[in-house]
């Protein structure tokens, strides 16, 4: 098996993107109205949509994800300590830094790679005013366990859900859970609107808030009630949100089956893990397809592997490697506790590419490459033949008991 690079690049994501003469209808309409931003009537009718979609009204559009993030923690009034995770993008904690909060980070759990509620409750202090958890790739986190902390402590639960668009547990979207959730709508994501970003929260009182902060603290053209930023979202992006919408549902099934795909073809593969299924009421969005690479059963080291299926064409991503707390910028923020599942995680994770127009066939492909590139898988082919055994044994050992091989 001599699996060939691919001509063009295989990315991890492509963005959708709606046929181009329903975009060319809907920019008609803002032609029409001459009405660029400043909560147009395209951003109006995509918030309605997007407050049914989630069943609430507490519901706040903004032109990207960290500043929804950004103008949340400031709404809020979090200060002091703040409980996170080092295994998130960024913005996530870069959030916190523009509020003057300073991050706290805790371990993940490794079934998910979820912030461990164990872990966050050991690292509360009297400073500690809120929790930021992520719903990294789309899992959901031990929500009912920080909630219960969360209420015993009297901290603000708020979720980056920036992954998570659309998931829902037993029926429920998960941007109900904790106090607050933002999304981004970021091209990369799994539903995108150009840029964009949104914030979902319990207390009604909030979203006069978060209208002002996105619109400098404009009351009316006399007034100014707060130092507010611009963080609006345009009606360029509010189009382009609402269109994706409807295709919403066809582009998860799409990576379904990719998912499904990857597990079936990877399955055997010595030294390739996969993240925990997820609980049964939980209904996943297949954000990413992260696994772990365990060089010493693989045969390469997860950046060899990454390296060698550039080679290839095969342009994977190792989200999120390095650890937030690694990066120049945090590197002086002290961990309260060691973090060996999130430094264990950040060195074997992989993210394959997966996105709606990724074929099934492409899908083979790249597990056929990563198959020729695994020495282990090479070596026990040899073996076989040679000693002309027909049945090949691919059984995969459980590290620390805990990784799921299904
Ligand atoms: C993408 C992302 C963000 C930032 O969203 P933008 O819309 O790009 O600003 C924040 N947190 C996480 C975890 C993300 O992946």
């Amino acid at each position: 098996m001599n699996p060939k690079p691919f001509k063009s690049p295989i990315y991890v994501a492509k963005p959708f993107l709606p046929p181009i003469e329903e975009f060319q209808e809907g920019l008609k309409e803002i032609w029409n109205n001459a009405w660029l931003t400043n909560n147009g009537p395209v951003v109006q009718r995509y918030r309605e949509a997007l407050c049914r979609h989630f069943d609430t009204d507490n519901l706040c559009l903004f032109n990207n994800g960290t500043l929804a993030l950004q103008i949340a923690l400031q709404g809020m009034q979090i200060s002091g300590e703040v409980i996170t995770t080092p295994f998130t993008f960024v913005a996530t904690t870069h959030a916190l830094f523009w509020n003057k909060c300073r991050p706290v980070f805790v371990d993940i759990e490794p079934h998910h790679y979820t912030l461990d509620p164990a872990q966050v409750e050991a690292a509360i202090t009297p400073w500690t005013s809120a929790i930021l958890a992520v719903h990294v790739y789309g899992h959901p986190c031990q929500y009912d366990a920080l909630a219960a902390i969360a209420r015993k402590h009297n901290l603000r639960l708020i979720y980056d859900a920036a992954h998570a668009f659309d998931v829902q547990v037993g029926g429920v979207p998960i941007g109900k859970f904790g106090d607050l959730s933002m999304f981004s709508f970021h091209s990369t994501k799994l539903y995108h609107s150009i840029e964009g970003g949104m914030l979902v929260f319990a207390d009604a009182g909030l979203l006069k808030t978060f209208d002002y902060l996105k619109n400098f603290g404009f009351e009316n053209e006399e007034e100014v009630v707060m130092p507010g930023t611009n963080a609006k979202m345009n009606e360029f992006q509010a189009l382009m949100g609402l269109q994706v919408l409807r295709h919403l549902p066809h582009l998860i099934e799409r990576r379904r089956a990719i998912a499904e795909c990857y597990r079936d073809q990877l399955a055997d593969v010595p030294g390739v893990y996969f993240p925990a299924r997820l609980p049964r009421n939980v209904t996943y969005n297949y954000a990413y397809f992260p696994v772990e690479i365990e060089e010493s059963e693989f045969g390469l080291s997860r950046d060899e592997l990454y390296a060698k299926l550039k080679e290839f064409n095969v342009h994977t991503r190792r989200y999120f490697y390095p650890l937030l707390c690694d990066l120049a910028c945090y590197r002086s923020v002290p961990l309260s506790f060691p973090i060996p599942v999130a430094r264990r995680v950040a060195r074997r994770i992989l993210t394959l590419p997966i996105f709606d127009s990724l074929a099934i066939d492409d899908v083979e492909r790249i597990c056929d490459i990563l198959k020729a590139l695994c020495p282990a898988l090479v070596r026990r082919s040899q073996s076989s033949r040679a000693s002309g055994s027909e049945r090949i044994n691919l059984g995969k050992p459980v590290v620390n008991g805990i990784y799921v091989a299904d």
